[in-house]
């Protein structure tokens, strides 16, 4: 069979436009059918009816498009000189004669509509009309797809966007405030020494607690430049040795081990790819917050490390307080204890560096503990690549 379309049109919702061009539309004006795109064969004399279908808006059950919007269904007439719509008269003017239309199905709602004009009067076929009813649900598809990958495309650069604000304001925040508060700091400093005699016992308390307010935020500003560096101050990557990575955690933290007591046992650690500093300060917070959190018993720590295909998982078990599962989420926000500065040190940055640190190594980072009996840390970190792997 010859097709033969001399005139064809795309027709689009009006409430399925992008979001994008939203804003400013009239939410409560009822959809309607426009002209997105209309074509013709070189022969077909449509000037008329091309420039009519740029310029209608057709409602919901009006003119060819607008009943197969309603319908769901394909459409045809034999004969648009017999049809009242005045479009379609423009179409008879043409030399046209039979039109077919079938919905562009979006689930099971049209939200667009495909019309054809031919110079035949013979309807399409039943086999044709089912490829164009399946043509019409593949564009419905692939334009969902489209416009799926928009928005995750969209709220990806936005994501991207304000973390990066987010990481700017911390990093300046708190690189400026450090200077105003180590005057506050010497100041006050200055003032209890030089007028010991002078001031009485409650001026030196209260100079006191100030000293101690401006050295406990000090510590915090600290902490948040720390935490703003991971991804601003992070170095490349390349393989490091795990066994190097613990040792040197291990001498940093030469002293709390000793004061405590810990026993700290590790399986053979791996070669991964990653940020020599960064991974030793992972495993420094890692085993300082075990030592730290110990019970009744002297801190017992293992570090562990298995390989499940592209990753090893590694481990850092202890056998102190645990952690209330209600709490799990919590702890790896920045700022947040679940104790008081007066049991524990420490101002509550250490496990949100911990996960920036994996998150930046394509790394995952998870508890399990139970309050009373310990806590087991585990995190992700890619293996290295060997040639051919
Ligand atoms: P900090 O150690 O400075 O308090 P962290 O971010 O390292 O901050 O830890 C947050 C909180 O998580 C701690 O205050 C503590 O309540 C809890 N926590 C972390 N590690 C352990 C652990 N090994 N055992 C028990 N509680 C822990």
């Amino acid at each position: 069979e010859n097709l033969d379309w001399s005139v064809g049109a795309l027709w689009t919702r009006s409430d399925q436009a992008e979001a994008s061009s939203a804003p400013g539309a009239d939410a409560a004006a009822p959809p309607m059918l426009h002209c997105a795109v209309i074509w013709r064969a070189p022969s077909a004399q449509a000037a008329d009816l091309v420039e009519a279908s740029r310029k209608a808006a057709l409602r919901r059950g009006e003119d060819l498009p607008g009943r197969v919007w309603a319908t769901a269904e394909p459409a045809w007439i034999t004969d648009v000189a017999e049809d009242n719509s005045p479009r379609l008269r423009l179409a008879a003017q043409a030399g046209l004669r039979g039109a077919f239309a079938f919905p562009v199905q979006l689930g099971h709602e049209p939200c667009g509509v495909m019309e054809f004009f031919t110079r035949q009067t013979e309807p399409p076929d039943e086999p044709l009309r089912d490829v164009l009813a399946g043509v019409g649900s593949q564009i419905g598809q692939f334009i969902e797809r489209t416009r799926a990958e928009d928005q995750l495309r969209q709220a990806s650069a936005e994501l991207q966007r304000s973390n990066t604000d987010l990481q700017q304001f911390a990093y300046v925040a708190s690189h400026d405030l450090f200077e105003p508060l180590r005057m506050v700091t010497s100041y006050l400093q200055l003032l209890c020494d030089r007028y010991e005699d002078k001031l009485d016992q409650e001026a030196h308390e209260f100079i006191g607690f100030a000293l101690d307010g401006a050295q406990r935020m000090q510590a915090l500003i600290k902490d948040l430049l720390a935490y703003a560096r991971v991804d601003t101050r992070g170095r490349s990557f390349e393989a490091v040795n795990c066994e190097h990575t613990f040792v040197a955690a291990m001498s940093n933290l030469k002293i709390a081990i000793d004061e405590a007591n810990a026993v700290i046992t590790h399986d053979a650690l791996p070669t991964v790819q990653g940020d020599s500093v960064q991974l030793t300060q992972l495993f420094q917070n890692l085993i300082g917050n075990a030592i730290k959190f110990h019970g009744s018993e002297a801190p017992r720590i293992h570090v562990g490390a298995q390989r499940t295909g592209d990753e090893w998982t590694f481990s850092v078990r202890d056998n102190g307080i645990g952690i209330d599962p209600k709490n799990f989420e919590r702890i790896f926000a920045i700022f947040q204890r679940l104790h008081t500065r007066h049991e524990y040190s420490g101002t509550g940055i250490g496990l949100a560096i911990c996960k920036k640190i994996v998150e930046r190594h394509g790394g995952r980072i998870w508890l399990e503990s139970e309050l009373g009996k310990g806590s087991t840390f585990w995190f992700t970190l890619p293996v290295v690549k060997r040639e051919g792997e």
